[in-house]
């Protein structure tokens, strides 16, 4: 049964307020629902597995503001931590005792790198592994994958051109195409590519950089097997694979993907999570390595507020919950109830819908193929249904991501009762999208 639209009276008279002050009213484009029915929804607090708009509705939030909230909103912990730290002063931009807890924290309990360097965003953070890479090996082009996102730094912003193996062309106007030059960009899941693009740029590429578990362009669920091939293929060209797990990274389990696939990358680069939900991004490597990194080494990387105090206290209160014994497992073993049930409803219903998930993070894809493993074989045009889909949700007290192409993400604060709601919600709504 279809139900009124949710009133989103005050989210539209603030965001008629912030169009005057931001470009398109926002700060970060995909907020603006432009995907999605209606205005952005302004958010005035959160708490547990639940937030509340500027109209006062309710909503179970699986966005959890991009996959931070591994904890969910307002978590005590993290809340009593940063409120000590912040007691004594919000920044020094001199060394805190603070930025070693976190990275003992982090290289206590990490197989997969011995040193780190804290920024202060995931884009930051990726900007500085490709240098890093780049420095190291002295080398300067580096692949990337269609359909992963690396966050907004120039050389990143790079799409696949046309043909088989190609320089890639800037996917933002603003990108030098000298930029765009030194990046190649292939299919995921593509052995033949890969050779392809070795063979033509021997001994040039610095880095290969990958989301092990594509997150940002739908859930692309790569095969180990194909992981270790990249691997492999770096190894033998004197290349350095560059895990981005600003999204899997604490995610799948405290060791990220590079734990769950035992796979040992050259750099590991961490976002979100990692902040307990205050900017803080990080890369970190083998010691020798990072010691290319200034002030021992010969490149440069800095920030005013890396390594914030408050934003450690946030990310050591996070961490240390999720070192805690079973939480990954009780985590993953929730979202794979939730998901489960839900395909169980639409392969009774004979609905084309699939949900693929990893961990806490799952997809809805609006098609009847079994897998989808690369940005080509996702249909734009099934996003429609995804559309519908989000605005039923809305209406019924549950926020996904305003985007078709986006993960949700699901965590410890999210309760048995709030999945049974949820559920209720999405095989109404998917009702409506399929009557
Ligand atoms: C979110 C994300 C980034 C960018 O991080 P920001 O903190 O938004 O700059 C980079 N890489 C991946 C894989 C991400 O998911």
């Amino acid at each position: 049964m279809s139900i009124p639209d949710i009133s989103r009276a005050n989210s539209a008279e603030l965001y008629e307020k912030a169009k005057t002050y931001f470009p398109g009213g926002v700060n970060s484009p995909v907020r603006a629902f432009k995907s999605v029915y209606g205005t952005p929804l302004f958010i005035e607090k959160g708490n547990g597995s639940h937030i509340w708009d500027a109209d006062g509705n309710e909503f179970i939030d699986f966005c959890c503001s991009w996959g931070p909230l591994i904890l969910g909103h307002a978590n005590p912990n993290i809340l009593e931590k940063v409120t000590e730290v912040m007691q004594k002063g919000m920044s020094f931009g001199a060394p805190t005792a603070l930025e070693n807890e976190l990275a003992e924290l982090i290289l206590n309990n990490n197989r997969f790198i011995e040193k780190i360097r804290f920024t202060s965003s995931g884009t930051e953070a990726v900007m500085s592994a490709i240098r890093l890479a780049r420095g190291y090996t002295k080398r300067d082009k580096i692949l990337k994958f269609e359909g992963c996102y690396h966050g907004h730094s120039d050389s990143l912003l790079v799409k696949a051109g046309s043909g088989l193996v190609t320089f890639g062309e800037t996917s933002s106007a603003g990108v030098p195409n000298a930029f765009a030059n030194e990046t190649i960009v292939v299919a995921l899941d593509d052995t033949k590519a890969l050779e392809g693009a070795f063979a033509e740029f021997k001994g040039e590429i610095a880095a290969v950089i990958i989301e092990p578990i594509p997150a940002n362009n739908g859930l692309l669920l790569q095969s180990q097997e194909y992981l270790q091939y990249l691997r492999d293929i770096c190894t033998q060209n004197g290349t350095m694979l560059i895990f981005d797990e600003v999204i899997s990274g604490f995610r799948v389990g405290f060791e990220g993907a590079a734990g769950v696939y035992g796979i040992q990358p050259d750099i590991i680069t961490y976002g979100k999570i990692i902040g307990g939900g205050l900017p803080v991004g990080a890369y970190g490597a083998s010691a020798e390595v990072m010691d290319h990194i200034s002030p021992v080494g010969s490149v440069y990387q800095a920030g005013t507020l890396s390594g914030n105090p408050v934003a450690m206290a946030a990310g050591i209160a996070q961490l240390s919950q999720l070192l805690k014994p079973g939480f990954y497992q009780e985590l993953n073993d929730k979202t794979a109830t939730f998901v489960n049930d839900i395909l169980d409803f639409v392969n009774g219903k004979g609905y084309p819908v699939k949900l693929f998930n990893i961990g806490s993070i799952f997809w809805f894809a609006f098609t009847d193929q079994e897998s989808i493993s690369t940005a080509e074989q996702i249909d734009p045009n099934s996003m429609v249904k995804f559309k519908e889909m989000h605005r039923e949700l809305l209406n019924r007290g549950v926020y996904m991501g305003p985007s078709g192409y986006e993960v949700g993400f699901i965590s410890s604060a999210h309760t048995t009762a709030d999945l049974e709601t949820t559920k209720t919600a999405i095989f109404d709504s998917l009702d409506i999208v399929f009557k």
